[in-house]
């Protein structure tokens, strides 16, 4: 592998992708933008979900297969994670920060781009359903820290301990060396992002996280910033992002797939420029994992990422699977 210059120019679609996305911010004239073509046949229902969440999508099938609606599917999928304490990196049972606290962040976007989030939210086992009710209940779409627990609580949501004995241990071990150093790949199941598009071709997107663990108190990563962990065009499509928060926000990453959907790439081609763009702005890429995944309004999907290893689960007409994402670094 060359210099990250040398990697933009060879990479097989480097040339014309860095030329589309380039017209995004230089071109005066009006965008040329490829609207997706919403008469033509959809593969619908349709679920993906970053990592290995085979459970997470399968439970989201359920409702999109009864015909439910794409944001009850959400919501009810990224819950399955959320609420397993052996699941390391979301919700209940999730990596502390350095200080041993558990702080989630969540966000859920419909297709009429109305969303919802919290961050730095403690105690609250499915922030995801409160990030809802931010966006249905309140004039707000971001509530943080002790205010976004005052307004759980006021809903009804109950206050629990989300620290297992099994994080507790871990954190105490890391305690030893105190060493902060995001792991690539974490366990092959982070943070859980989902795409949904239901019979009737609405979309919606959810992602949820407790972050990159021994974090510092009070950081808050892409997951819960609507543009960056999580985007979703009714007209377009829908992409949401996993890795190191802090070279995802730098791009808009889930943005700016999505805005490359609209001038005409599909969802694999969409991730993939956005994952170059992440190369091109952060200097220690090759030290971090980004990935994005992405689902047009077709019920066409794909993703892409810096390193081997990231994967993302899907369920549609023809069933559940696991598709390894394209990566940079080979
Ligand atoms: N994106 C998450 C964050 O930065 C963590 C992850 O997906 O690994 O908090």
């Amino acid at each position: 592998m060359g210099t990250r210059r040398d990697f933009i120019k060879n990479s097989a679609l480097g040339g014309t992708l860095l030329g589309s996305t380039l017209s995004l911010s230089t071109s005066s004239a009006r965008p040329q933008a490829q609207r997706v073509n919403k008469n033509a046949a959809a593969n619908k229902p349709v679920v993906i979900a970053t990592w290995k969440n085979e459970r997470a999508v399968a439970a989201a099938w359920n409702v999109l297969s009864k015909g439910g609606s794409a944001l009850d599917a959400v919501e009810t999928g990224v819950k399955v994670p959320e609420g397993d304490p052996h699941d390391t990196s979301v919700g209940y049972g999730g990596r502390p920060d350095r200080d041993g606290m558990v702080t989630l962040d969540s966000c859920i976007m419909d297709h009429d781009s109305n969303c919802g989030a919290v961050a730095f939210l403690q105690h609250i086992k499915h922030p995801v359903s409160v990030a809802r009710k931010v966006m249905t209940d309140t004039p707000h779409v971001m509530m943080v820290g002790d205010g976004a627990l005052k307004f759980a609580l006021d809903q009804g949501f109950k206050k629990e301990d989300l620290l297992t004995e099994e994080s507790r241990a871990h954190w105490l071990k890391w305690l030893e060396t105190a060493e902060y150093k995001p792991v690539i790949n974490i366990e092959n199941h982070d943070t859980i992002g989902m795409l949904t598009l239901d019979s009737s071709g609405k979309l919606s997107g959810a992602c949820t996280t407790s972050g990159m663990a021994y974090k510092m108190n009070g950081r808050v990563g892409d997951s819960p910033i609507i543009g960056a962990g999580l985007f979703v065009d009714g007209d377009i499509g829908a992409a949401t992002a996993t890795g190191m928060g802090e070279a995802v926000i730098k791009v808009a990453g889930s943005h700016l797939v999505v805005e490359l959907m609209r001038q005409g790439l599909d969802p694999n081609e969409a991730c993939q420029a956005a994952v170059e763009r992440v190369i091109a702005k952060e200097p220690k890429y090759k030290e971090i994992q980004v990935g994005f995944i992405a689902l047009n309004i077709h019920g066409e999907y794909g993703g892409y990422c810096i390193q081997p290893g990231f994967n993302y689960a899907l369920y549609e007409n023809n069933g559940p699977g696991l598709i390894d994402a394209g990566h940079a670094l080979k």
